[in-house]
């Protein structure tokens, strides 16, 4: 395969490589022309999508954190329960005292477990109001999420109702844009898709019109303008990067 392409670009002389690089060219503008009726819609299904991949993080952190209040909630009922274990021990324990100073010991030990309730329960109240707040938040993160699947699913659609209609009369110039692409070498064709995906209009290849680059429109100097009619190398406009051809109706 790699032998079969190497022979390919020695038959076709870098004329014919500059020319097939123009004849591409004009094959992609027409594609881009027939892009051109879906307007703005790749652009906005694009920012639909991040914003809704956005919506998705925020709403698996909230749970998270739902998810977090609850185990806490779960934590400090678990401590209540054993307090209160406790304190009916240290209570039975008061009726066996044998004096003053052992009741007062353990009273003052069912003092701390009461106070250790009165904590837990006050946290309780806390992780409660937690839980109600992130759970509204929840609720309007999907309701929003929703909306937005939903004006994405229709823009998605419409996309795809024109990309069914544009197809045909796309894949016949992708077919005329592949025979033209096996007459240029990978190299070339790399820097083409480079210029043409940094430049504004998508035209990497211009002619030369009234000594002007037909891409910026600056002034082309005479000596380049001969390089480019001899046709012997690829020249790059000075100002704009991109590849400058003859203008081959004007050669005729
Ligand atoms: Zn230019």
């Amino acid at each position: 395969m790699a032998t079969q392409k190497k022979t390919a670009e020695v038959d076709y002389s870098m004329q014919e490589k500059i020319l097939a690089l123009y004849e591409l060219q004009q094959i992609d503008s027409k594609i881009d022309e027939i892009n051109k009726v879906k307007g703005d819609l790749p652009l906005e299904v694009q920012d639909l999508e991040d914003e809704l991949a956005g919506m998705r993080t925020r709403i698996d952190k909230i749970n998270g954190e739902i998810e977090e209040l609850n185990t806490l909630t779960k934590q400090r009922k678990r401590e209540t329960d054993q307090a209160k274990i406790m304190i009916a021990n240290y209570k039975e324990q008061q009726n066996n005292v044998r004096n003053n100073r052992e009741f007062d010991a353990i009273t003052k030990e069912i003092e701390y477990q009461e106070l250790e309730i009165e904590l837990a329960e006050k946290r309780l109240k806390e992780y409660a109001a937690g839980m109600k707040s992130k759970k509204l938040l929840l609720e309007e993160a999907e309701a929003l999420g929703g909306e937005r699947a939903a004006d994405l699913e229709a823009k998605k659609n419409e996309l795809q109702s024109i990309e069914a209609e544009t197809r045909p009369q796309v894949e016949a110039f992708e077919a005329q844009a592949a025979k033209v692409k096996a007459k240029i070498d990978e190299r070339l064709l790399t820097a083409y898709d480079r210029i043409r995906s940094n430049v504004r209009n998508g035209l990497a290849v211009v002619t030369v019109k009234r000594d002007a680059c037909g891409g910026c429109f600056n002034r082309i100097p005479p000596q380049r303008q001969v390089d480019i009619r001899q046709g012997k190398k690829i020249i790059i406009c000075e100002y704009c990067g991109r590849i400058l051809v003859a203008d081959p109706e004007a050669e005729q």
